[in-house]
């Protein structure tokens, strides 16, 4: 069989071969210590979840409208507006499955062969794939740990070509866990403009940050910076809501219907009943997200201390999010071999940082138990003094 030649290009995975390996380990009995997760492990709060039933009850099972309840759009547009002082009407947002669908839709009604679209590396590693499924050129920009793994203004003046079409910032960053700071943020969109390119803004951790740090949305920035902003967030880590399969993408009212049009004729409406779940999600009271941030705030300071006694490891001081991004290349190991004698003669599971475009890396998430958290770093420490 000859396969479209876009499968050719796209690469599979690379963390399912570790992720799978600790898996198989669990299933044999196996005590795995899993910083491999990439979502919240608490429940999905309780009136979120009487809110999805109460709408199966009420029979809301029927098909919606393509670009999502009319409902959820307007409490969407609210919320953009309220958190993030951005100023769009429920039209030009899209209801999706989940923000990785938003950002997919996105790069389908955008993106065309010839076109570039800028990643800072370490990146999320479905970015350049879907720029590469959507015919796209991804043009990778590294960025040093020196400054926090974080793009400059200068670097992404250089990256800009003719063919640049947009650029991907996410902040707080997966897998970085680092937020940049508003003045930062200020300094990209004035590239932004001057260049008149356009840029995507994932933000879904936005909810997530530490010791002050503040989420400025590119958008807000200026009245010419929004023009150029599409805002992509969903319900998943803010709400612990990752199987729920509900994210959004706001924007210019052309972009925003052409994904419609894309959505209408693939996926349709994302789940009636999970969509009024995050109705009441974004309606409700927000101190769930403030418990669950609790919790994770106190698992990242024992992450800190514990990694930063470790001998051959460093890492910036990561603000957001639930990850830290360790440098391990003081080790001299690559960071598939690394995780791998990890997870084997160790039994912690991690992600190697290639998965990321950062080989020097690997990626541990602290969305797990405390238990699992003391037990995995201190097996960490001993592996890495017996290198
Ligand atoms: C988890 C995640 C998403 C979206 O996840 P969904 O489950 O599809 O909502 C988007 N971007 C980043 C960087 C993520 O880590």
């Amino acid at each position: 069989m000859k396969l479209a030649s876009r499968v050719g290009q796209v690469t599979p995975s690379l963390t399912l071969a570790i992720d799978s390996k600790a898996k198989a380990m669990k299933a044999q009995g196996i005590d795995v210590c899993s910083f491999s997760a990439g979502e919240p492990d608490f429940d999905t709060p309780q009136h979120v979840k009487e809110a999805a039933k109460l709408a199966l009850d009420q029979g809301k099972t029927k098909y919606g409208p393509a670009s999502g309840e009319p409902k959820l759009r307007a409490a969407i547009a609210k919320k953009l507006y309220e958190d993030n002082h951005l100023n769009y009407q429920a039209e030009n947002i899209i209801v999706t499955n989940g923000g990785k669908h938003s950002l997919f839709n996105l790069m389908l009604a955008l993106i065309e062969p010839g076109d570039e679209v800028i990643i800072p590396a370490p990146y999320w590693l479905s970015y350049p794939e879907m720029v590469k499924i959507a015919s796209g050129t991804p043009v990778i920009v590294d960025t040093p740990e020196e400054n926090q793994y974080k793009i400059t203004p200068d670097q992404l003046r250089q990256a800009i070509t003719p063919r640049t079409k947009l650029f991907v910032l996410n902040s707080p960053s997966n897998p970085t866990g680092i937020v940049y700071t508003p003045d930062e943020i200020r300094a990209l969109a004035e590239v932004i403009v001057e260049r008149d390119i356009l840029v995507v803004s994932d933000e879904i951790y936005e909810k997530i940050v530490y010791d002050g740090a503040e989420h400025l949305s590119i958008g807000a920035v200026s009245e010419e910076a929004f023009k150029r902003t599409i805002i992509s967030n969903g319900f998943a880590k803010a709400y612990s809501m990752t199987g729920w399969r509900v994210g959004y993408l706001a924007g210019p009212l052309e972009l925003i219907k052409a994904t419609i049009t894309i959505q209408s004729h693939s996926t349709s409406n994302v789940c009636t009943f999970a969509q009024h779940g995050a109705i009441a999600a974004l309606e409700g009271s927000q101190d769930c997200v403030q418990q669950m941030l609790a919790a994770f705030a106190k698992r990242r300071q024992y992450m800190l201390e514990r990694i930063s006694a470790i001998p051959n490891l460093s890492c910036p001081k990561p603000n957001g999010a639930f990850y830290v991004f360790i440098d391990i290349s003081q080790t001299g190991m690559a960071s598939i071999d690394f995780c791998k004698a990890l997870l084997e003669e160790h039994q912690v599971a991690a992600v190697p940082g290639i998965a990321f475009g950062a080989d020097r890396c690997i990626r541990l998430s602290y969305a797990t138990d405390m238990t699992t958290i003391e037990k995995g770093l201190n097996r960490l420490d001993k592996f890495v003094r017996s290198l």
